[in-house]
């Protein structure tokens, strides 16, 4: 059963289920095939990934495939209660309460391990976290994690190289069927989402910084040009500022931007990125938001120093009032604006997340016990199985090789 605010919100939370899984045709079909095959028979399966509607259809899959699943969020503020009612009614153990405190969150976290799970996926390491910790009495049983965030890999190396890594780990974001269209398209669409939805303002003609030219400042530089906005792009690897240069933006430090922005979107992995001495020079009215993993990027500490007064301004918005009369706009507390203040990425892109997902999951249960604590890739056969299977769902073809030109290409 689990802790969930209110059953009553069941109904609305199976209709977002439905609508998302209208959009998902590869996980529907991998969990067609998991109904066939069984793939996780005899498993338990602890989630912790955001608790919304496109988490719940990838729950379901996974016990069609045999699987007892307990799920808990990886952020309170992206739980939907609606949601987490919704698949607990669907006999899924879910623990996520929207806005849970620190401690109730680590509760929720706990809890959802408290069946001492075979397979368990993080987005961030929280989880990992406290199976090394706190829970590690729950992990008897743990045959291997994944992971799904660019942080939490990172997290997750970290602990490897310092040998205190006790799972294998295979990291999800470095599959190219992930990050290639998660990180870029799905964090370029779920950013402009949430800012125009919380903020209501217009962009075309406006000054956007972007901090962080990776996979996710690539997408959110896109569609902020794609919105008309002029985009400024500020890196600390001279590779990704030439790649941000030849892709038509601006590049320059954030020193130099803090004056010129009318937004400022970071997606660094790093903290202190906008700092006191950047937010003393920026324009009135700008507006502030972080989409990289902690609410640490925008330095908060500094932004209530800097101002007389702070108030709610919208729902989403804070105004932080600086005495000399300007105002500075934080989105969603500085925390994750996609999810915090959004519905994160569209249904079709974590169809492809969700569906890279469920084949590690099965590689673990087939091959996880084998393994010996690490870091390790998710095999390149479930990257082309995802990517065709997109393909095939979109209706799209490819030429295949001809024999001929096999060996053609062989010859070199
Ligand atoms: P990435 O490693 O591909 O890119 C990060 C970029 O930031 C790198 O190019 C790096 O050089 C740059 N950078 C680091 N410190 C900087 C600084 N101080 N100033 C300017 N640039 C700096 O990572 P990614 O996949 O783009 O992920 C970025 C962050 O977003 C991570 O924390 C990740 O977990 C998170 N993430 C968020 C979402 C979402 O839905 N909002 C989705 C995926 C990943
Ligand atoms: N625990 C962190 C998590 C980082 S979120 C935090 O919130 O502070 C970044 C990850 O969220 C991405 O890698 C992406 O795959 C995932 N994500 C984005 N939209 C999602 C959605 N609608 N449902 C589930 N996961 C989503």
């Amino acid at each position: 059963m689990g802790v969930v605010r209110d059953m009553e919100l069941a109904g609305a939370g199976r209709r977002k289920i439905a609508w998302a899984a209208s959009f998902m045709p590869v996980l529907s079909g991998l969990r067609e095939e998991f109904i066939r095959t069984q793939p996780f028979s005899g498993l338990r399966i602890a989630l912790s990934i955001h608790m919304e509607a496109k988490t719940a259809c990838f729950a379901l899959a996974l016990r069609s495939g045999g699987a007892t699943v307990a799920a808990t969020g990886c952020n309170p503020l992206s739980t939907q209660d609606d949601v987490a009612a919704g698949l607990c009614a669907e006999g899924v153990d879910v623990y996520a309460v929207w806005n849970a405190a620190p401690e109730e969150y680590e509760r929720h976290l706990a809890g959802a391990l408290a069946f001492r799970p075979h397979l368990a996926l993080d987005d961030g390491g929280d989880l990992t976290a406290l199976l090394h910790g706190a829970c590690a009495d729950r992990a008897d049983a743990l045959i291997g994690l994944t992971e799904e965030t660019t942080t939490g890999v990172r997290r997750a190396r970290a602990r490897a190289e310092a040998g205190r890594l006790r799972f294998p780990l295979l990291a999800v974001n470095d599959a190219d069927c992930k990050h290639l269209f998660d990180n870029r398209y799905g964090t370029g669409q779920s950013t402009w989402a949430a800012i125009l939805h919380t903020t209501n303002v217009q962009v075309t003609g406006k000054v956007v910084v972007v901090a962080g030219y990776g996979w996710c400042g690539r997408g959110v530089a896109r569609r902020a040009a794609g919105l008309g906005a002029r985009v400024i792009v500020t890196e600390i690897d001279p590779i990704k500022a030439i790649e941000a240069a030849m892709d038509g933006f601006s590049v320059m430090t954030m020193d130099e931007a803090a004056p010129l922005g009318d937004f400022f979107i970071t997606v660094t992995g790093c903290h202190r990125v906008i700092t006191g001495r950047h937010m003393a020079r920026m324009k009135d009215g700008a507006i502030l938001a972080n989409a990289g993993h902690f609410d640490v990027e925008i330095d908060l500490a500094d932004l209530a120093a800097l101002a007389a007064r702070r108030e709610t301004r919208r729902a989403g918005v804070t105004g932080y009032f600086l005495p000399d009369g300007r105002v500075l706009n934080l989105l969603a507390e500085g925390r994750l604006v996609n999810l915090a203040a959004g519905d994160g990425h569209p249904a079709e892109i974590m169809d492809m997340s969700f569906s890279v997902q469920a084949l590690a999951l099965r590689h673990l249960a087939r091959h996880g016990r084998e393994l010996a604590p690490g870091v390790y890739p998710v095999p390149r056969a479930a990257d082309e199985e995802v990517a065709a299977r997109k393909l095939r769902a979109a209706g799209l073809s490819i030429d295949a090789l001809t024999p001929e030109q096999r060996a053609y290409l062989e010859q070199f």
